[in-house]
This record gives C-alpha cells, structure tokens and sequence, in this order.
C-alpha cells in the first residue's frame, strides 16, 4: 500500500506532464472505483489546465482552472503510468488501453496518464478547490509531517494522556496525517522506542525525539523514490515504487540494523497489523 514518500514520488513524477498544463482529452472508462466517480467527470476534465499539482497525506490533488480540484487516491493497488513522451528514463508509446486502465489523461504536448487499478481500492473526486479541505476524505486529517505546524510542542501535546500504544498514536491521521505501518515501525526503531509503549507514558523528551526522525524517514524515502512491497517496473512508466530497504520492517527473525544491537527482529501484531521492533533495543 502506498504510503507518504510514495505518493510524493508520484506527485513528483507527475509534475512535469500535468502542472501548467491542459488535459486535453480526458477518458473515464467506468462509473465507479472504491466510491462512485463524479458526475460528468471526463468533460469537466477535459479542456481545464492543472494549475497546481500538491499533494495532502496521501492524496494527490490537482488544482484545476475550472476552480475545481481532482482528488486522486491510489488506494492499496492503484498506479500512475506515464506514456508518450520522454522524460528521463522514460519513453514510452502510448500502449493499447489495458484491462484496469480506469482514468486516461491525453495532456496537451502529447503525454499520457494513466490509473490503472486492479483492486479498485482507490478513488478519485472532483470538488471546489475552495472548499478542498472540508472534502470529506480530506477534513480532520492532522498537520503534513513535512509541515511547519507539526513540530515538538504539537506532538507532545497530542499524546499527552493517550493510553494507546505509541504506534496506534503514530498510525492516528488525526494526530499526524499520511504515516503507514511500514514507516511507524521505522521511525519506532530509529527511536528506538517500543511499540507497545502507552503513548501518554513516554517522557516529554522521547517524544520530542520522534518529530525529527518522522521527518528524515520520510524524507529518506522521498529521496529514494518511495518503496513497495510489490515488483513494480519503473521502466514501463510508472511511477512512485522503487527499491527500497527497511531496517525493521518485514524483517522478522533477522539481525537488527543497529550497530552494537545484537537483538532479533521480532514480529507482533497490532490493531490486526503486523509490528516489526527489536525487543532488545526498542525500549
Ligand atoms: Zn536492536
């Protein structure tokens, strides 16, 4: 599932074929994905410019001429495929519209943008960009890690007395918005914090520690172009899943990253979800 360093990879990846430009043709191949598609969804599309293209925990939003905003969400399986024009890496002729291709984008200059999703988990909405934020995916979801307004003091303040276990916290979108469970672990780690730990029993101090290390994992991430779980090929345009290790997480039974350690990677579950900690360094 993609998590924040993925969709920002995304996000990036699209910037040079959609910001500034007109979607030119826009192509809806089915009236639903998770939820039901906007009504009139590909003329209101076609013909508006992406003025901006940004991104909100893990959704992607473009910004139209229209004064409307189009919500894109990935969800577990969704996929961005670049063709038709070269950038970098990528060059690609548009390929005959496969099976899962829900959502065409034909931009002015000739690229092609493609979701495409198997599982259908994802979503995508149009909205006023004035009132994007009290979308209701979007409304309630805490600061961007990333962001000015989540900082120390923000962090200490929202687990103040939370009897949750600090992942739970971590894992909260109201409290922090776009963290997954492949990152907590990761950031629990470097803390090295316990997982199960109550949130509102840590001191002030370990707290505060985690702020700096949520921002250089993501950070890390981005930097590496986000990661999966799954064998994505970059080299067939899409974008948003790299290669990328993890000092915790799947690593179960495996010895931990952390020099001078010597513990195991052990593997719990939480919530229904599985946690990767070393018992011996995650206090
Ligand atoms: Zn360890």
């Amino acid at each position: 599932m993609p998590e924040l360093p993925e969709v920002e990879t995304v996000r990036r990846g699209l910037l040079p074929v959609m910001e500034g430009r007109v979607i030119a043709c826009a192509t809806v191949n089915r009236p639903d994905l998770r939820f039901a598609l906007p009504e009139g969804m590909a003329a209101r599309l076609t013909g508006a410019r992406v003025e901006r293209l940004r991104r909100r925990s893990k959704y992607i939003l473009a910004d139209l001429s229209t004064e409307e905003t189009l919500l894109i969400h990935l969800g577990m399986s969704g996929r961005m495929l670049i063709s038709g024009v070269t950038l970098g890496a990528f060059h690609h002729d548009h390929p005959a519209p496969a099976k899962h291709d829900h959502v065409i984008l034909d931009m002015e200059g000739g690229a092609r943008v493609t979701f495409n999703d198997a599982r259908r988990f994802g979503a995508m909405d149009l909205m006023p960009t004035a009132e994007a934020e009290a979308h209701w995916l979007l409304r309630g979801i805490g600061p961007e890690p990333l962001g000015n307004a989540f900082d120390e003091a923000y962090l200490v303040e929202r687990l103040k007395g939370r009897k949750m276990p600090v992942k739970a916290a971590l894992l909260d979108q109201k409290i922090v918005a776009g963290l997954g469970n492949i990152y907590v672990c990761e950031v629990l780690h470097r803390a090295g914090i316990d997982p199960r730990r109550a949130a509102g029993r840590l001191s002030s101090a370990r707290v505060r520690s985690l702020v700096p290390i949520i921002r250089a994992v993501l950070l890390e991430a981005i930097e590496a172009g986000g990661s999966s779980l799954r064998d994505y090929r970059q080299a067939d345009g899409e974008l948003g899943y790299f290669q990328h290790t993890f000092r915790v997480y799947d690593r179960e039974d495996e010895g931990c990253a952390r020099e001078g350690c010597g513990g195991t990677v052990a593997r719990i579950v939480q919530s229904g979800r599985s946690t990767f900690f070393c018992p011996r360094c995650q206090r």
